[in-house]
């Protein structure tokens, strides 16, 4: 059987470091709050190039301590408006509603599955204040449109960047931007099957407003940045001693874990051809670290049949799009077609670091026979 994402032998290849990891905490007496988080923080802001990291409990949190923390900053208000992928994980919009704020669904590209910018203007109304792109899937989301838009209307250029630690963009001339740093702030989830996973759940805010990672850090702590004092309504929000072990431990890995992700991602479009079935182009590759391969297919249930009865697991991301979701029924008569068109056709096809060559020799095969 081809597991989708066996953790046991993604964590296997970095084992000692990883138990060493552990066991230094577990040996220091030292369980929150110490230097294992510390360094971890000064390890991401580094690798992402942003100015400041905050490690928090898991990316939800990353998200809603981001959005809280621009409300109190003053930054954004009650009932403003974020403008959202539509075909996000829920995570993303559940964030956006927590903070008493109004997620504004807004299609993707069919190419590229990210945030459609040309469609971002008719969604804008005067109480629009923030842009969050999602980097879904691992692909970069961001584009100079984009940009230019926030720059235009005064918005905040926000990035929930869970699916896609390491990936980043070129611009014209210059160094790789990590995605991460492309706007005022990112969250980052390390929840395990993510590219960079923790053995549990962890997560980070990244920005270079020094402002917003002061009041992020106290949101965290109970809301206070001093001992006993409490200058705004926060939560406990921390991430492990020994989680931040594990990742600094496994940090060092991420750009080739990725790189194998992406030579598996190429063969995959470069020698599945099956007129059935629809993958991205080749220019889908660029700067992404492929968190998920997606391949499209009308028959998407057949599909995942077949594979099954070839020994091959598969997973849909995501089966049902959040305006469809009961917990949302002020959305469920909407109609984004490209949305659901992406959920009822995509199918995810192992892509990880652990695969071997073997493996997607008969992923590919079992895929060009698809009839
Ligand atoms: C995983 C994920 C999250 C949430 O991360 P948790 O650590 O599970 O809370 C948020 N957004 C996206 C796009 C994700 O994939």
């Amino acid at each position: 059987m081809i597991d989708y994402l066996p953790l046991r032998r993604i964590n296997a290849l970095r084992s000692e470091a990883i138990h060493a990891a552990a066991a230094r905490v577990i040996d220091s007496g030292w369980y929150l709050l110490g230097q294992e988080v510390a360094a971890f923080e000064s390890a991401w802001a580094e690798y992402i190039g942003t100015d400041h990291c905050v490690a928090c409990a898991n990316g939800l949190d990353a998200l809603k301590l981001i959005l809280q923390g621009y409300k109190e900053l003053g930054r954004l208000r009650d009932g403003d408006e974020v403008v959202v992928p539509a075909n996000t994980y829920i995570a993303t919009i559940l964030a956006i509603t927590a903070t008493g704020l109004t997620p504004v669904l807004v299609e993707p590209d069919p190419a590229t599955f990210q945030i459609d910018g040309t469609r971002i203007e008719a969604a804008l109304t005067p109480r629009t204040r923030a842009i969050m792109i999602v980097h879904l899937y691992g692909r970069p989301a961001y584009t100079p449109l984009i940009a230019d838009i926030c720059r235009r209307h005064n918005l905040l250029l926000l990035e929930d960047n869970a699916q896609a630690h390491g990936a980043g963009v070129h611009g014209a001339g210059t160094a790789l931007r990590r995605t991460g740093s492309l706007g005022y702030a990112a969250a980052h989830s390390f929840y395990p099957g993510k590219n960079l996973g923790a053995l549990g759940d962890a997560g980070a805010v990244t920005t270079s407003d020094a402002d917003l990672a002061a009041v992020v850090r106290a949101l965290a702590n109970y809301g206070s940045a001093r001992k006993y004092v409490f200058d705004h309504i926060g939560r406990n929000s921390r991430m492990d001693e020994i989680q931040a072990a594990i990742l600094l431990a496994k940090l060092p890995f991420l750009d080739a874990d990725n790189a194998r992700r992406r030579e598996i991602a190429l063969r995959y479009i470069r020698e599945i051809h099956n007129p059935a079935l629809s993958l991205p182009a080749e220019n889908y590759a660029e700067g992404n670290v492929f968190h998920i391969f997606p391949v499209l297919s009308h028959r998407r249930d057949e599909l995942q049949a077949y594979l099954k009865a070839q020994g091959i697991a598969t997973l849909i991301h995501y089966p049902i799009p959040p305006h469809k979701q009961r917990c949302y029924p002020q959305w469920n008569a909407l109609s984004l077609p490209t949305t659901e068109r992406i959920h009822t056709t995509e199918l995810s096809i192992p892509c990880h670091q652990a695969l071997d060559d073997t493996e997607a020799d008969t992923i590919i095969a079992a895929l060009n026979a698809f009839r």
